[in-house]
Formats: structure tokens, C-alpha cells, sequence
């Protein structure tokens, strides 16, 4: 199995029917990048870099980061890697202690809140993306987006800096693609409103489930109610898709749900276009993507749609995983 999987490594990751699906890489350290190339991953889906923090420290400066931004263009030319701004802060790695600890720290200051309220370090941050973006195909998207005036901030910001690399005659590339995570029930719900402004989505399923279903991603407690099919969660990435295809934009999802070849068929069928998943799941994922037509996985996913249990819905998707692979 081994290597009939990795000889399909060079092949286009298309449904039978045609459908292309972009299979591509999450990537927290730059040591994983040997791994992404053997796994034939199509670039980066999600580069998480609040692993840059070393022991919640500072993050490196904006020659250091576009040092490792670059590497990572040139070395997955000509596949694009998308870097996920700093999300630091709840569950993850402190970009600064808090002066009194959070009561709720997965409602408190993460994500994008935290580069919005410091600027300084967001512009740091979004120049060495543009740095980068001189030398490879670079994307940038913005994590716990909650609705759309953060959009609308991060993206001045951005255009501040290209201002700025403009007047200084800073090479960049001015149709840098923007994205938001859509990891917040609000952002789903209103992804209408946010697809106007941006240029694809990329869900993060293991922050939408915990928020959608209020269970906590990391409790084990409560692990028996944290259900990627929950029908809540199903409606609210369809509803995503749909956001997006009104405007024009792609959607991919980049959490966990996304390498789990059990939900490969429920995942496509929805209309997602790209999957971003650990490089050790490339293989394995593609080989479930190519095995599966686009038009029976969207006919079992309209019928996923109308079901009440989570189990029915994995069900049906398992049904078409079982009957393929
Ligand atoms: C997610 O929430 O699904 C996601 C991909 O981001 P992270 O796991 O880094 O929060
Ligand atoms: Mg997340």
C-alpha cells in the first residue's frame, strides 16, 4: 500500500468525475518542510506561526520572519504557501502574559484580536509577509475572525504597509491573496458579509466545533460531545461554501476534520476545494480524494443536510468511504 500511495504523490489530486481538489500541507516548523516536499503535498494550507514564540517570547523581527517566510515560498515554488498570522494567546503559546490570568481564555485575547491590538508587532509581521511575497507564491490569512470590522482593520493595516514598501520601492506582490480562517460561529453565519472582502476562506474546524457545540477542544470530559458531523457544524461549513461561491472565492478547510478520510466524501461533497492537512496525511488523503466522484459525494452530503444525529451523518459519509477505499 505504501508504495502504490507514494507513487500517486506526483498525480493531480482530481475526483473522478474532474473535480480538482488542492491537497496541501499544515506546517508549524520550518524542520517539517523536507517531510511537506516527500509528502507531495500542492504547497501549504496552513503555516501556524505562533510556533515562531520560543518560550513566549518575542516573535523574531521582520527580517528573521521573512527570512523563514521566503524559504518556505522559494522551497514549494511554484505551490503557494499560506501564512496564518500570529494566534497566540487561549489555548496557545502566551505573546505576552496577561497581567491578571484570563477566566475564559478561549473567549478572551487570541488570534487576530491580539494582532489588532498591537500593531507594531502585526506590521512586523505582515511586512515580512510581503517580503516574501517578492520571491514566491505567498498568501496571508487571519486566524478567530469574528466578523467583519476585524476584516476591514487587518486589511488597512495590510494596505499601510504596502504603502509604505511602495514609497520605499520595496518589491511585493500587490495582489497578495488575503483570507480569514472561519473558526467562529459568527464568521460562518455572516460569511456572506466577510466573502466581499477577501479572497478564499480556510475553516478551521477544530475551533468552529469547539465554539458551535460550547466543548472544549481539549477537555476529555466533554470529548464524547465534540462531533466534526454535528448537523450545527455541517450547516455552518455549507453555509461557508456557499458564502463563497456567491462571491467568487474558494473554501478550504485546514483543521483536523480535513484528515479524516472517514469525512473525505462529506467534505468534498459540501463544495470544499481544498484540503490542508499534516504532511504525514497527504498520501493517504489524496488517495481517498481520487477514488471519490464529486457528484455522488454532493448527492450523500444534500442528504447529510437533512439529518437530525451526528451519527447519521457520518454515516453516510462513511458509507461512500467504505464503498471506495
Ligand atoms: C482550527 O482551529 O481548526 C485550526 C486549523 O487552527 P488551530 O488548530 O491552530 O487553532
Ligand atoms: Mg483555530
Amino acid at each position: 500500500v505504501r508504495s502504490a500511495l507514494e507513487a500517486m504523490k506526483g498525480a493531480a489530486t482530481d475526483t473522478t468525475d474532474g473535480r480538482a481538489i488542492t491537497l496541501s500541507a499544515n506546517v508549524e516548523l520550518i524542520d517539517e518542510l523536507p517531510l511537506v516536499k516527500r509528502s507531495g503535498a500542492k504547497g501549504i494550507g496552513l503555516y501556524r506561526t505562533e510556533f515562531l514564540l520560543l518560550n513566549g517570547e518575542e516573535m523574531p523581527d521582520e527580517t528573521q520572519q521573512a527570512d523563514v517566510y521566503t524559504k518556505l515560498a522559494k522551497e514549494l515554488s511554484p505551490h503557494t504557501v499560506i501564512v496564518r498570522t500570529l494566534d497566540a494567546g487561549g489555548d496557545k503559546l502566551p505573546v505576552e502574559p496577561l497581567t491578571d490570568p484570563e477566566p475564559n481564555p478561549f473567549l478572551g485575547w487570541r488570534g487576530i484580536r491580539v494582532s489588532l491590538s498591537r500593531p507594531a508587532m502585526f506590521k512586523d509581521q505582515l511586512r515580512a509577509i510581503l517580503r516574501a511575497s517578492a520571491h514566491g507564491k505567498i498568501a496571508v490569512m487571519f486566524p478567530l475572525v469574528s466578523g467583519l470590522s476585524e476584516v476591514k482593520r487587518a486589511r488597512t493595516i495590510l494596505r499601510e504597509c504596502m504603502d509604505e514598501f511602495d514609497k520605499a520601492s520595496i518589491p511585493f506582490n500587490p495582489d497578495l491573496p488575503v483570507g480569514v480562517m472561519i473558526e467562529v460561529p459568527s464568521a460562518a453565519v455572516c460569511a456572506d458579509l466577510l466573502a466581499p472582502e477577501v479572497d478564499f476562506f480556510s475553516i478551521g474546524t477544530n475551533d468552529l466545533i469547539q465554539y458551535t457545540v460550547a466543548v472544549d477542544r481539549v477537555n476529555p470530559h466533554v470529548a464524547d460531545l465534540y462531533r466534526p458531523t454535528h448537523p450545527a457544524v455541517i450547516r455552518l461549513i455549507k453555509k461557508t461554501i456557499d458564502a463563497g461561491n456567491d462571491h467568487g472565492i474558494w473554501t478550504g478547510v485546514c483543521g483536523e476534520m480535513a484528515g479524516d478520510i472517514r469525512l473525505t466524501p462529506l467534505l468534498i461533497g459540501l463544495g470544499v476545494e481544498e484540503l490542508s492537512v499534516g504532511p504525514h496525511q497527504v498520501p493517504r488523503v489524496g488517495q481517498a480524494v481520487r477514488s471519490l466522484s464529486h457528484a455522488e459525494c454532493a448527492a450523500m452530503s444534500d442528504e447529510a443536510l437533512k439529518k437530525a444525529h451526528s451519527y447519521e451523518i457520518l454515516g453516510l459519509s462513511l458509507s461512500l468511504a467504505r464503498k471506495y477505499y
